[in-house]
């Protein structure tokens, strides 16, 4: 996986960038925090659950269909969120995929399992330009935790950064018009 921090950065740019008139700070919010949903299926390492394992990392919780619930809940949950139904469905089905998309762009583990339920075939993208996170934070420390931090700035920070220009710009275009 990408760090968890890398995670919530293109669901904050895309929040952020849509501006508070459509997002409401709670929205942005909830959509932060499940943007890293996804990765709690780690806690299966600590079970004794297989990786491999539909219930293990990247299993299940890494589907369409699983990004597709989560915006569901914030479909059903939108008054509490203060924002239009349609919107929490996009930004929480967003926020789900694009934690799916960044896994399967990274050098190493296992694939997502993107299809489930209808395969439980892990998958990656062609091209993988993230360098793998370790998953302990010992290794982390050191020249990988560096080199991890350096290619997710490269193609997660610097990508969210431009896509939050391009809004804001896009924004105020549309308040000058
Ligand atoms: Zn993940």
């Amino acid at each position: 996986m990408p760090t968890i921090l890398s995670h919530t950065a293109p669901i904050l740019a895309l929040g952020a960038g849509l501006g508070t008139k459509h997002v409401s700070p709670r929205l942005l919010l909830a959509a932060v925090f499940f943007a890293i949903v996804p990765d709690f299926d780690v806690i299966g390492f600590h079970l004794g659950v297989n990786y491999a394992n539909i219930l293990g990392h990247r299993g299940f919780s890494h589907s369409l269909f699983f990004a597709f619930c989560c915006g569901v809940f914030g479909f059903i949950l939108a008054p509490f969120l203060h924002c239009r139904r349609p919107t929490a469905f996009f930004l929480l089905f967003t926020a789900v995929f694009s934690h799916i998309a960044l896994d399967a762009a990274t050098s190493g583990g296992f694939g997502v399992a993107a299809f489930w339920p209808v395969s439980d075939a892990r998958y990656f993208f062609p091209w993988r330009p993230i360098r793998v996170s370790p998953l302990s934070l010992r290794a982390f420390f050191g020249a990988r935790g560096i080199a991890v931090l350096k290619s997710e700035l490269l193609w997660v920070w610097l990508p969210s950064a431009a896509l939050l220009l391009i809004l804001f710009l896009f924004q105020r275009g549309k308040k000058t018009r």
